[in-house]
């Protein structure tokens, strides 16, 4: 093979070594902390083997970041902290200093930009959401528009430590949910199947994809009107919209058949308890932008309840565990329904992980 018919070598192979962005004492003592505890909200110090001790302050974004508020970040980080940052899962930005003296002025010049500090330990941290309309094309809802609108609300909650233990709060803007899951999520919920354009679908798709796509096997070529088009099984159907990216005339997006459901209790973590499955606890939530009172309202609820019920290092899923779902629905108020149950065809493997029925 000639050198000009090579073929190109990679580019782009995943990330970058971490190490060579670390502070240079986050380097020095990989694998060497001693302990660490929180100063104040949004501050955490750690503490090396040797004695040598690092300060990290924790500051709020608003996840999808313009260039202007990242070149203030930068410039905060430059000017005020020791020039390393680091970006949190939950689109928080770390600063890291080594000297105690500069902890309150970076504090002052982050709080001077509109920007909030806080997020640590039993506070509510900030929401996480999935990718969005930036980077995906089955978005049901906003994910970080319920993000900014929903912070706002708790924004005493995300700088004071006031809760129990930490509470992590997701928002998905599909069924599919690639955001994981938390102690409270709110997730899209497509309440129909999907109603078909067929005129579309002959010029717009191919067919073979979409017919793959669906994960439970409810959609088949169809002959509609002397056209080649889809058809939909209803009954299989679960409404998880993966059909639409495929194939835009499957309309599933919809001003009124397309909710929003909470889901409450999932922890990843296993440090006091084994990891839970969140479990839902409220649907047919309007999906109501820009700020989506509805749903707000109904975290903020939950959130006082677990606030007010919750014994010290108690995370959502133990709080519940302790006081029983009945007792759950009875304290905040939210209604048991139908929905609550999971009658989905092959549900017979995960009714015990509803919320009420055990077998
Ligand atoms: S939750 Fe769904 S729509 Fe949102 S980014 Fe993930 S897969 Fe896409
Ligand atoms: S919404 Fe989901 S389950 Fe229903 S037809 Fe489309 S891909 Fe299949």
């Amino acid at each position: 093979m000639s050198e000009n018919t090579k073929p190109r070598s990679p580019t782009e192979s995943g990330c970058p070594d971490g190490f060579q962005y670390m502070h240079p004492l986050m380097r020095k003592n990989y694998g060497n902390w001693d302990h660490h505890d929180h100063p104040r909200p949004g501050v955490l110090k750690h503490v090396s083997k040797d004695g040598e001790p690092i300060w990290t302050v924790k500051c709020a974004t608003q996840r999808i970041l313009d260039t202007f508020s990242l070149r203030t970040l930068c410039d905060i980080g430059d000017n005020f902290a020791d020039g390393h940052v680091h970006f949190t899962m939950r689109s928080n930005i770390e600063y890291m200093v080594a000297d105690e003296a500069k902890v309150q002025p970076l504090i002052e010049e982050i709080e001077k930009n509109g920007f909030i500090v806080g997020g640590t330990a039993a506070s509510v941290s900030s929401i996480s959401h999935t990718q969005g309309w930036l980077h995906c094309d089955i978005p049901g809802t906003d994910a970080s528009g319920v993000v900014k609108s929903m912070m706002d609300e708790l924004i005493d909650e995300f700088k004071n430590h006031n809760m129990p233990n930490r509470v992590h709060i997701t928002t998905s803007c599909c069924q599919i949910n690639c955001g994981g899951q938390g102690d409270i999520a709110i997730n899209v919920q497509h309440t129909k199947p999907p109603k078909i354009d067929h005129d579309l679908v002959g010029n717009a798709c191919e067919r073979p994809s979409v017919v793959a796509r669906c994960p439970v096997a409810a959609i088949r070529p169809a002959v509609v009107n002397g056209k080649p088009s889809l058809e939909v099984d209803e009954k299989k159907c679960i409404c998880c919209g993966a059909c639409f990216p495929p194939c835009p005339p499957m309309q599933i997006n919809d001003a009124e058949h397309t909710k929003l459901a909470i889901w409450v209790g999932g922890n990843h973590s296993n440090a006091r308890s084994k990891p839970t499955f969140q479990k839902l606890v409220a649907a047919g939530i309007p999906n109501n932008p820009p700020r989506w009172p509805e749903a707000t309202a109904i975290v903020k609820k939950i959130l006082k309840c677990y606030k007010e019920d919750g014994r010290p290092w108690e995370r959502m899923n133990d709080w519940i565990e302790r006081i029983g779902w009945p007792a759950f629905f009875e304290q905040t108020g939210l209604p048991f329904t139908k929905f609550h149950l999971d009658n989905w065809r092959g549900a017979r493997n995960s009714l015990n992980a509803s919320n009420h029925v055990r077998f």
